[in-house]
């Protein structure tokens, strides 16, 4: 802000009022650097002046991906709080849970998600749109003095094995985190970027962090909607869009548009197998796929000319990251053999709010997924520990299965769990969502499996539906699939 001050910061679906004096205020979804820093400042003296909010507190945010989410962000900061992201497929239940173990002073919340805000105890305070201008109306101007306790940012994880954890991070000081990702991602200064990935997910957040600390124009859309998202592109110039993979297949079913796109990063969870393939035959060579998670932020970096390779790969490490597969007994693994996934980065993961921590192997934290690298130094995530298959003492992993299947035309979406089996112990089970008008029977899908898999590998149970029940990282919830 202050290098740039005009220069723009987020163009979003905002309508925003001007500051008390302003004659003009910010124009409508246009905010510069030097108007985020003082609508920021302006809402740290708020908070801190009308709400009695301290360094140290917590502060919610219950967001969409719109300007008002990094105001919050960056006001937290700037009074030495803690910013909690809260994801937005939360139910209120849930809500409330999140609102106890973190301890939260106060949650900043849109007003489409007023129900979550009532349900919290009435010791959280809550402030939503009307809220915060409001209140931004009644702080005095000028800047807010410096704390001397940095804030730290709180990302949850997406939830698909259980409750959401809460991760904390520190702020990235430095440019390592940028310095790693653009050694494989052509990304510059003042780029425009478009990021559709929720911003409350460790994802979309990274990609923000990349996009201010490049001094680029931000993009926001309040939902996904792919047809939108390739007009925003078009409208606002926008050279590369940060998406989850479930964003990708949803792109591909409408019509395709020329765009000024030259990077469509995803990550999240696992690309669909075939889905890279298919993407970059319509909108040419511009994917990236990032693997990571919450704990180890990104491993791995595959290329638009990987994916040619092998479309199910996730790429190799970025500068000053370092990948090593391991047995169950700690021995490292040639390449071909599948092992543990063990990451070490800049980006530190200090641990969970909950004071527990993730198991650690000479400086490398373990990801709790599974996954080998082949001769050429491309890894590939086979899948997560917990998730791996066994029926009748064979091994199968979900993926292998779901690949094999997201191949046939037919097939929009597929998830592959294993269920209990008395006679094998578990047993696989698929659940298929097909593409609209099409047809087939359990049979076909269960001889197409026995044709380019091993016969343990054929799932037993086979399941039409119309939709997978995912999260708002678009990740499949095996728990809710309808059983
Ligand atoms: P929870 O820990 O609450 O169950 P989660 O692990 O789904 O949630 P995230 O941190 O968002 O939360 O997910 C990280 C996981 O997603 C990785 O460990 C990996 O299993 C999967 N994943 C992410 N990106 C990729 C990718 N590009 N390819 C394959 N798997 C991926």
């Amino acid at each position: 802000a202050a290098r740039d001050p005009d220069g723009i910061a987020i163009i979003d679906d905002r309508k925003l009022p001007g500051a008390p004096g302003e004659s003009t205020g910010p124009q409508p979804g246009r905010l510069t650097y030097g108007e985020l820093l003082s609508r920021a400042e302006r809402l740290a003296t708020a908070l801190h002046g009308a709400c009695g909010v301290q360094p140290t507190d917590k502060i919610g945010l219950l967001c969409r991906n719109h300007g008002g989410l990094i105001e919050g962000m960056v006001a937290a900061s700037l009074l030495g709080a803690d910013a909690v992201l809260v994801n937005t497929g939360l139910s209120p239940a849930q809500l409330a849970v999140v609102a106890e173990e973190q301890r939260l002073r106060i949650l900043i919340h849109d007003s489409e998600f007023t129900e979550h805000a009532v349900a919290l105890p009435r010791k959280v305070e809550r402030l939503d749109e009307t809220g915060v201008e409001e209140v931004m109306a009644t702080a005095p101007p000028g800047g807010i003095r410096r704390p001397q306790r940095e804030g730290r940012l709180i990302v949850l994880t997406s939830g698909t094995t259980g409750a959401p954890k809460g991760a904390r991070r520190r702020t990235p000081g430095g440019f390592a985190p940028l310095a790693s990702i653009i050694s494989r991602i052509p990304l510059n200064a003042r780029s425009r970027m478009l990021i559709a990935a929720p911003v409350f997910h460790t994802w979309g957040l990274a990609a923000l962090q990349m996009g201010l600390a490049l001094r680029a124009t931000i993009v926001l859309q309040r939902r996904f909607d792919p047809a939108e998202a390739l007009a925003g592109a078009i409208e606002h110039d926008c050279t590369s869009l940060f998406a989850v993979p479930v964003m990708l297949q949803r792109l591909l079913e409408v019509p395709p548009r020329p765009t000024p796109l030259k990077v469509v990063a995803v990550s999240g969870s696992a690309l669909p197998g075939g889905l890279a393939t298919r993407f970059m035959d319509v909108h040419g060579d511009v994917l990236y796929n990032l693997y990571g998670s919450t704990e180890a932020s990104w491993a791995s970096i595959a290329t638009p000319q990987d994916l040619r390779k092998d479309s199910n790969t996730a790429g190799r490490p970025p500068h000053g990251t370092r990948i090593a597969i391991v047995s169950q007994a700690g021995r490292e693994m040639a390449p071909g053999q599948t092992g543990r996934i063990f990451v070490a980065n800049d980006m530190v993961f200090e641990g969970y709010t909950n004071g527990a921590g993730r198991e650690t192997l000479d400086g490398l934290l373990a990801t709790g997924d599974l996954g080998h690298v082949d001769s050429d130094g491309l890894l590939f995530v086979d899948g997560r520990e917990d998730d791996m298959i066994v029926s009748g003492g064979e091994n199968v992993f979900p993926s292998e299965v779901e690949n094999v299947l997201a191949a046939l035309p037919q097939v929009r979406e597929v998830a592959v769990v294993g269920v209990p089996d008395s006679e094998f112990g578990q047993r696989l089970a698929a659940w298929i969502a097909l593409q609209p008008g099409e047809i087939l029977d359990p049979t076909a899908v269960r001889e197409y499996v026995r044709r380019h898999l091993a016969r343990f590998a054929v799932p037993r149970d086979v399941r039409f539906v119309r939709a997978l029940p995912r999260n708002a990282t678009g990740k499949v919830v095996p728990r809710d699939l309808p059983w």
